[in-house]
This record gives C-alpha cells, sequence and structure tokens, in this order.
C-alpha cells in the first residue's frame, strides 16, 4: 500500500479529484501531516468518516525507525530502519545559522567512486520519498526542533532516484509540508547529466552541487566510474546550460586527495575549466575511511590560494562527524 507521505501537494490534489472530492482536502491533509504531526487518519477530523475510510484503504502512514543515534560535538548521526529491514543514515549538523540535515537517497549507492565508504554496499534499492521525508520528520521530533536546510549529500545518488527526490524536495519545501526554504536545499550528484538537464527545469529555486573532484578525464577516471558516462566536458557543458536557465550558482565540489588531485597545476588546470562560469568550488577535506588507498591532502591551503589567485570563488568544507563516522563519504547502508 502507498505511504501518505509519498505523495506531493500536487498528486494529493488529484488524487482527491480522482474520487471525486475538492482538491482542497490535499491541503488539510498536508496540514495534519506535516504542520499537527497528526499521523493516524481516524484523527483527521475535519474529513468526513467515509473519508477517512477511503484514505485509509488507501494510504498507511507508516514511519521508518530510529534505531541508533550516534551524538559528536555540534553533530548527530541517525541509523533509519527501514520497513524491510534495510539501513541508512542521515546526519544532523549545527552551523551558525542554524540546524541542517544531510539525508540518504538510497540503500547503497551504484556509482562506485573509489574513496568513498557509501559505495561499498552497492544500490539495494532507491528510497521512496516517505523515506526521505521522514528521516528531517524523525529528527525534527527527536531534537524538538526544526530544520532550516536539507542537503542531499548522503549515502546514494539523487540523480539516479529523481522523482522520488524531487517529490521529496516540494513536499519539505512546500508552505503546508514542512516549509524548508528551496533555497536552503542543496542536492549534490555526481554529474548525471540527462538528470542535470532536466533539474535544469524544474520550477523551484533549489541549489545543486556538483562532485567533480578532478580537473581533468584522466584523473576523474581513476576515481569515478561515472566519468566513463559523462566526462568533464559534458558536465562542464550542462552546468553552463543549467546557469544560463536558472541564473543560479552551482556549487563544484571537490574532494582533496593526498597526490592524486591536490597539486597546485591541478588547481590551474581546474581554475581553466571553470573560468567565467557562476559557480564557487567547495574544498572537501578528505575523511579517511578503512580504504587505505586515499590519503587527506596536506595542501589545501595552497591549493585554495591557487584558486583565489585565478580568480576562483572558494570555500572549505568545514570538518566534523568524522569521530563518529558521520563525515562525507562515511555513511551505510549497514546496522554495524
Ligand atoms: N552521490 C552524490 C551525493 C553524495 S554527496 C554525489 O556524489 O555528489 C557526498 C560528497 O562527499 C560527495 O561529494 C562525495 O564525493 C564526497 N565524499 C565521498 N567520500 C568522501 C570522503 N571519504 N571524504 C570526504 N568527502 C567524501
Amino acid at each position: 500500500m502507498n505511504n501518505l507521505m509519498n505523495l506531493s501537494f500536487e498528486e494529493l490534489e488529484n488524487y482527491f479529484l480522482s474520487i471525486g472530492e475538492k482538491k482542497f482536502k490535499a491541503s488539510q491533509v498536508f496540514e495534519w501531516l506535516y504542520i499537527h504531526k497528526e499521523y493516524n487518519i481516524d484523527n483527521f477530523s475535519n474529513l468526513k468518516k467515509e473519508l477517512r475510510e477511503t484514505l485509509k484503504k488507501d494510504f498507511n502512514t507508516d514511519f521508518i525507525k530510529i534505531k541508533r543515534r550516534e551524538i559528536g560535538e555540534g553533530v548527530r548521526k541517525y541509523l533509519f530502519e527501514l520497513s524491510d529491514s534495510n539501513y541508512v543514515e542521515a546526519v544532523l549538523m549545527e552551523h551558525d545559522y542554524g540546524l541542517s540535515v544531510c539525508v540518504s537517497s538510497e540503500v547503497g549507492c551504484n556509482m562506485g567512486c573509489k574513496f568513498c565508504e557509501s559505495g561499498r554496499l552497492k544500490r539495494v534499492r532507491e528510497l521512496e520519498t516517505y523515506e526521505m521525508v521522514e528521516q528531517i520528520i524523525l529528527i525534527e521530533e527527536d531534537i524538538e526542533s526544526k530544520i532550516q536546510s536539507v542537503v542531499v549529500m548522503g549515502i546514494g545518488e539523487p540523480f539516479d532516484n529523481y522523482d522520488n527526490v524531487i517529490r521529496f524536495v516540494k513536499i519539505i519545501n512546500h508552505a503546508k509540508g514542512l516549509g524548508i526554504g528551496a533555497r536552503h536545499i542543496t542536492i549534490s550528484t555526481c554529474g548525471i547529466v540527462p538528470k542535470i538537464d532536466e533539474f535544469s527545469n524544474l520550477p523551484l529555486q533549489v541549489n545543486l552541487a556538483v562532485s567533480l573532484h578532478a580537473p581533468n578525464d584522466e584523473i576523474r577516471n581513476q576515481i569515478m566510474p561515472i566519468n566513463k558516462v559523462y566526462n568533464i566536458s559534458k558536465v562542464i557543458n550542462s552546468l553552463k546550460n543549467y546557469i544560463a536557465k536558472t541564473n543560479r550558482r552551482v556549487t563544484i565540489e571537490y574532494v582533496m586527495l593526498k597526490g592524486v588531485n591536490d597539486s597546485i597545476d591541478n588547481a590551474y588546470e581546474l581554475a581553466g575549466l571553470l573560468k567565467g562560469m557562476n559557480v564557487y568550488v567547495n574544498l572537501i577535506p578528505y575523511n579517511e575511511t578503512n580504504n587505505i588507498e586515499f590519503k587527506k591532502s596536506i595542501r589545501i591551503k595552497e591549493f585554495k590560494d591557487a584558486l583565489i589567485d585565478k580568480g576562483i570563488n572558494v570555500t572549505v568544507r568545514r570538518e566534523f562527524g568524522s569521530n563518529i563516522s558521520a563525515a562525507c563519504g562515511q555513511l551505510r547502508s549497514k546496522e554495524v
């Protein structure tokens, strides 16, 4: 049976129309779920009993469960158990600008980036929309406060589960949903070009981040197998189109791997690639995992200065969460 939290506002309106009801019922249901936090359909008191029964025949409001939470400084990691006993993780972060959550979009991941722990388990399945929405609801309930921003940067490739991720974004962004501003939502992709193109037509001001991680195909092929399908020039071209269409600034993520992609020449080559584009580079200090092949770069500062010198905007991602394995690339779809 379908979960009621799988439906975007428009889909719920269409559902009501399809059963001969007025579409404003969608507003009432959204308010119950996302504003009053009422998940028992019997208690949707402004809907007639008959309609509640129909709703109950068509939908459930089942929840995923918090299986474990680990608390670090300024960060909490949640392990969620899904109804089919799969697991995913999400991370809550305290920033000076508010609370943000990093959500997972798939169980496992097929992208196979060599340096990333999350991809060591191949994709088992995509997450349904409600399984992403509930990561936020359960964390808000756990900490008894509201989340200000969301990044889809946990386990999985969001553009490999595009439709559910976009539905999720619409629900958390909707004024009668969780009310998280579109500008406070960021989706990160490893560069699935057709989906970047599709995303550029979405009438929502959601941010896009792209895991580039290399200034040329030779390096990117070694660390990101997806590059053999969508190479750097294809990714850069689709980003140029995206920027032209949306007028939005794109984040270029670049994980700093010692001796792999962190030379000053690499920085200059990256600067050449991005020259004139409305982007900023977010350098990610590598979080070492059990994977001994890669080490954290010790040249982040020089690399950053070289980019600045070439007129590229750059920030370094704040490091936290690694002591509870909650940092970028450390999340897992496993209980232990
Ligand atoms: N699949 C999407 C979403 C994951 S976002 C994507 O690739 O963008 C997680 C980010 O952390 C990605 O940029 C990823 O490349 C990066 N990452 C993966 N492993 C890491 C590690 N061990 N240390 C730091 N960053 C890592």
